[in-house]
């Protein structure tokens, strides 16, 4: 899954210049106001509202550089914040380039990635945390290739030292540096990590992320136990789970709980390699099994995926160690592992957009979209997508194909990819979460496509988008039909149709015509009759959430095939539903029973 790159957001010609001089060194693309920014510099993504656009980027949890004043960045986003740990960086740079302020996310990599722009801009940072303003440095937030193995001690160990005592530091790594600087702290070198102590006794220990675990294990071993061989195996070695940088495994394991559980529990991500790959490991492995390469096609999984995560210059420094149904062995590379070889396990992520408008889909929906490598699904709904989907690889199926799509989504996400399936409204109404996992019921598909993470992001149906423009029509017991027979028998929907019109459900009809298919919903509409009064409300709603947004109460006797097309969803009240004008407009809702019961009790 890809970390979202920074996006500089800039407002002005002077801006986007600006962006221009450090947007290449941050790995970050550039979005301009449309009609302001397109001078010398031409920003990846054009927006046309300010203030939306910077919601939209934040909930998708994108690192936010604004070219603009701190105000607007915090106006814009301040209905957002809540959650320090999961929030995206946001910083902000003035469009003359004489300020870059750290604003959210100081300790999570804002102070870092602003120090590393101020140095380009030639200024300093307007760093506003008290421990990195004194010490230079967040103790709490080492780059990557480092872990603290103490995180809980680093407020106690910076107020200490900002307190003035002094301290003594092994053998200072550069992001730890600006601390020797310091006049009350002095720095020593021995031993593998770097400790660093305060006068008082609290110290803090940094590790390099220099060891892999490469696990095996049986099908359905239980968690516990791959945990517990883990942990002994650490502690017996003496070596700091801080260390470990990615546990390993053969790609067969790759939808293994124990496997993945250990990896989560550790805060690792997990890598997962062909039994090919591992054999090219052969030749290093302390204790090659024949058994194991009968079985799986490699001498060794847990040697062999510690050593070819770990890469060619490691060593393995415990040998393959079992318990009944698990094996771990664990590799050192000479230096911290900051990129990783292998794949990690692939993800679909479902998601429903909702009918279109961006306000009506879920702050989870566009963390997917930011977060996934590749958009899959019908054009339309990527366009949908807006700002999010630009610069991302994209596969555009056309209408119908569903299960191309799908089945290509599955196919992608088990080469290691997170890809986000793009629906309409919810994934999982008349759209494509069904069609993933018939598939894979069905099974006919990859093995690697078979293992992969299938997760759901709930969007906003059709019915409730219209419910919510009209009133409350589905107040009380309703249900939906698809009159599209592509899939399912005729006279199934012909029976469902009676059931419904029966039963006084409130009832939404999805799909209500196509271009060679009408001659169903005027049949709907007949059966709805002989079981409603005249005069039962139905409302239809056409592109809800979209520009050309229309909607039209009709009594159920006035209704023509003529008013539907393929963009309405028709909702018939049961006999119930009512009509009622709110502030001059016709509203329609079902009541809920209330008041008759109320009738029913009063003398
Ligand atoms: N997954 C979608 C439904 C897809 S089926 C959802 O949950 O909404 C396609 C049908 O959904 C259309 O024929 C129409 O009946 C309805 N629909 C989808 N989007 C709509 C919109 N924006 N306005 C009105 N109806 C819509």
């Amino acid at each position: 899954m890809a970390e979202p790159a920074p996006v500089i957001v800039c407002l002005t010609h002077t801006g986007a210049a600006l962006a221009a001089r450090f947007a290449t060194a941050m790995g970050a693309s550039v979005h301009g106001r449309a009609g302001r920014t397109q001078g010398a510099t031409i920003p990846d993504v054009t927006f046309e509202e300010t203030t939306a656009h910077l919601r939209d980027l934040f909930a998708a949890g994108v690192p936010v550089i604004g070219l603009c004043a701190a105000g607007i960045l915090i106006r814009a986003i301040a209905p957002l914040i809540a959650d320090k740990h999961r929030e995206p960086l946001v910083i902000a740079v003035a469009e003359d380039g004489s300020a870059v302020v750290p604003l959210l996310g100081g300790h999570r990599g804002a102070n870092r990635m602003a120090s590393q722009i101020a140095a380009i801009l030639g200024v300093a940072p307007a760093v506003t945390t008290a421990g990195d303003l004194s010490l230079g440095v967040a103790l709490d937030d080492p780059p990557p290739g480092w872990r603290l193995t103490n995180p809980q001690d680093a407020g106690t160990v910076s107020a200490a030292l900002l307190a003035g005592a002094s301290a003594t530091l092994q053998k200072p790594p550069d992001f730890l540096a600006p601390l020797s600087a310091h006049p009350n702290i002095t720095t020593t070198s021995t031993g593998d990590a770097v400790t660093l102590a305060v006068a008082s006794g609290e110290t803090l220990t940094y590790q390099p992320t220099d060891l892999v675990l490469g696990v095996g294990c049986a099908r359905h071993c239980p968690p516990g136990e791959l945990a517990e061989l883990v942990s002994n195996t650490l502690k017996k070695h003496e070596l700091s789970a801080a260390r470990v940088a990615a546990v390993a495994s053969l790609d067969l394991k790759a939808d293994e709980t124990a496997v993945l559980d250990l990896a989560e529990d550790l805060g690792l991500t997990a890598r997962f390699f062909s039994a090919a790959e591992l054999e090219a490991e052969a030749p290093r492995l302390a204790t090659p099994s024949k058994v194991v390469f009968a079985e799986v096609g490699c001498h060794g999984v847990a040697e062999g995926a510690a050593l070819a995560t770990a890469g060619t210059d490691a060593q393995l420094i415990v040998t393959k160690q079992k318990s009944a149904n698990a094996t771990v062995a664990v590799a050192q590379a000479p230096t911290s592992l900051t990129t990783l070889p292998g794949r990690p396990r692939g993800q679909v992520s479902l998601i429903g957009l909702g009918p279109g408008r961006g306000d009506w889909r879920t702050p989870e929906a566009s963390r997917l979209i930011a977060r996934a490598d590749e958009l899959v699904g019908y054009g339309f709904y990527i366009d949908l997508v807006g700002p999010l989907a630009r610069g991302k690889p994209r596969a555009d199926f056309p209408l119908g194909g569903e299960e191309d799509r799908c089945r290509y989504a599955l196919e992608q996400a088990g080469t290691g990819k997170h890809v986000a399936l793009i629906c309409s409204g919810d994934a999982g109404i008349y759209a494509m979460g069904a069609l993933v996992y018939e598939l894979l019921d069905r099974g006919d598909l990859s093995d690697a496509a078979r293992r992969v993470e299938v997760v759901t992001a709930p969007g906003i149906t059709a019915m409730q988008a219209a419910a919510a423009r009209i009133g409350a029509p589905l107040g009380h017991d309703f249900c939906a039909i698809s009159l599209s027979d592509l899939l399912t028998p005729r006279k199934d929907v012909e029976k469902r149709i009676l059931a419904a019109a029966q039963g006084d459900f409130v009832t939404a009809f999805y799909n209500p015509v196509s271009q060679r298919r009408r001659a169903l919903f005027v049949q709907a509409i007949d059966t709805f009759r002989q079981h409603r009064p005249d005069g039962t409300p139905v409302l239809i709603a056409r592109s809800l959430g979209r520009p050309d947004e229309a909607l039209t109460i009709r009594n159920i006797e006035e209704i023509s095939v003529d008013d539907v097309d393929m963009m309405t969803v028709v909702i018939v009240g049961s006999s119930q539903s009512r009509r009622v004008g709110v502030g001059g407009r016709d509203r329609l809702f079902t009541p809920r029973g209330y008041a008759a019961k109320h009738q029913e009790t009063a003398p």
